[in-house]
């Protein structure tokens, strides 16, 4: 069919992955009739956004909070979800050296905390970086000066160093500041100090409270692809694509698995959502040897997630809890039943969610199932003093690969290798967080995916300037903010 008020050609769309940027894609794609499908590998939707149940317990692979500041967005967000949403309040900590500090930090708590003489070295760090940040053109490179400049000296290494290094596995020297100005959208302390003063009720508000699916995040996705098989188009799980031959201009040829064998499809358009790094090494003809070598060197970091399930009331009063301490296996936790109540079988139960950074080829990620068990439980029990072994009663392991995208120093560089391959087939498109190795946030990939569907029908839109350099990122405002105050 033709693409409604769009192009001027007939559209048969083929989406590679069923995560939020592709689902949609095909969401808005089907509401318009447009052909589709939606392939995918996993035997259910929703990719990261996976909401895992065992024994009537509920749990995402780490706690999903949908936010974002583009009304429009939210607007339908909310009407999709309508009659599932529960609101949230936040209430987030930090595991700093065996104390907890609130977060976003106040001074107030880092005062209590670190004592006097550490808190005035803090501020005149901070005041230091300002005095710089004020005379200074030079654009941080790495993770390490972005902080600083932000932070100063002594913040950067108290709240910031460890965990981000914990996340990463490798010094802040070597991830690129692209990471954190994408997240902090370029604040300066001028900003800093003009929002301290004039505070937007508005923005402060979105992010103390927040929306949530009653039964998980991954509802988000169900909805989608609910909607989609409704429409104009299918989704095919357990579907891995393994090869796309470009035969010319909106003529591709796709092979995908499927329990039953191998079958193909035939498309003018396809949206991959899946990790760009795949990608290439599928396509037909073969791609140059300089974008397999890029491919070859970027890099994911993986995710274990480690969800204890527990008769116990309640853990902590936390959303989430970042835990700084190396000597714990996890960088971060949260419990489910403080998100929605609906996440545990009955009040006298709950779990906690511990999110263990790590690679496919690092010694965490060697731990059998049975040693990570062991490991967080000795960790919430006995350092954290969180709970008692007796209240345990199963522990889930969940691994995942290509989790958060790594900007190494040189990322950027082979990123553009790879654009500059995929722009050469026409009607071969690349959204979302490993499709276009940004990280994503789930609205940006939402937001990703109906730009691009607009543009295949003929809308003048560039998808790729969502999550860009100057895009938001509440949590670094609001520690900003807070210090301010
Ligand atoms: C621990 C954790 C916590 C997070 N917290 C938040 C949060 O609080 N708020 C927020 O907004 N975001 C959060 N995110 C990010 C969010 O999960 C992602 O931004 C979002 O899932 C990205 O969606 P996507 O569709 O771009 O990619 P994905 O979710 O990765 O989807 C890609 C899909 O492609 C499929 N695929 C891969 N290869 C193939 C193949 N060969 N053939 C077919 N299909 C394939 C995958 O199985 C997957 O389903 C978090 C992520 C993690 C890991």
């Amino acid at each position: 069919m033709k693409g409604g008020d769009g192009p001027d050609r007939d559209l048969q769309v083929t989406i590679l992955g069923a995560g939020p940027a592709g689902l949609a894609a095909g969401h808005y794609l089907a509401s318009r009739d447009v052909p589709l499908s939606v392939l995918e590998l996993n035997d259910y939707v929703g990719g990261l956004c996976l909401t895992k149940e065992v024994n009537g317990f509920k749990f995402d692979l780490g706690g999903h909070r949908w936010f974002t500041k583009n009304k429009e967005l939210h607007e339908w967000f909310l009407k999709l979800m309508e009659g599932e949403l529960v609101t949230v309040q936040r209430t987030s900590r930090i595991y700093f050296d065996g104390k907890y500090y609130e977060y976003p930090i106040s001074i107030k708590n880092v005062l209590t905390n670190a004592g006097l003489f550490t808190s005035v070295y803090a501020v005149l760090s901070y005041c230091r970086a300002a005095a710089r940040d004020l005379f200074s053109d030079k654009e941080p490179v790495n993770l390490r000066e972005a902080f600083v400049s932000q932070f100063g000296e002594k913040l950067f290494d108290m709240f910031f160093r460890r965990y981000t290094e914990k996340v990463w596995g490798c010094p802040c020297e070597e991830i690129s500041s692209d990471w954190v100005s994408q997240r902090s959208k370029g604040l300066s302390i001028l900003t800093t100090i003009k929002d301290a003063i004039i505070k937007s009720r508005d923005v402060v508000s979105l992010v103390d409270e927040f929306v949530y699916p009653r039964d998980g995040y991954q509802r988000i996705c169900e909805v989608m692809a609910r909607d989609i098989e409704s429409g104009s188009g299918t989704v095919h799980l357990s579907s891995p694509v393994k090869r796309i031959v470009y035969n010319g201009p909106h003529d591709f040829t796709l092979t995908y698995h499927t329990p039953d064998g191998d079958r193909e499809q035939h498309a003018t358009d396809v949206i991959s959502t899946i990790p760009a790094t795949h990608l290439v090494r599928m396509m037909e003809p073969k791609c140059p040897q300089a974008v397999t070598d890029a491919a070859n060197s970027l890099r994911f970091r993986d995710l274990i997630t480690a969800t204890v399930l527990l008769k116990k009331e309640q853990v902590t009063p936390d959303t989430w809890l970042y835990v700084h301490d190396e000597d714990l296996l996890f960088a971060r936790l949260h419990e489910p039943k403080n998100w929605s109540a609906a996440m545990v079988p009955g009040p006298e139960y709950t779990s906690v969610v511990c999110e263990c950074f790590c690679s496919k080829d690092d010694d965490l990620w060697q731990l059998s199932d049975e040693q990570i068990k062991e490991r967080v439980v000795a960790d919430l029990a006995d350092k954290l003093e969180f709970i008692d072994r007796s209240e345990v009663l199963e522990v889930c392991i969940i691994r995942t690969l290509y989790a958060y995208p790594v900007y190494d120093l040189d990322y950027h560089a082979k990123v553009t290798e790879i654009y500059g391959f995929v722009n050469q087939h026409e009607g071969l498109h690349l959204v979302g967080r490993g499709g276009t190795f940004r990280y994503n946030n789930a609205d940006h990939s939402v937001e990703m995916g109906q730009l691009l569907a607009k543009r295949l029908l003929g809308e003048d839109i560039d998808h790729m300037s969502v999550n860009t350099a100057q895009e938001y990122h509440e949590e670094i405002r609001n520690v900003l903010r807070k210090l301010s105050d």
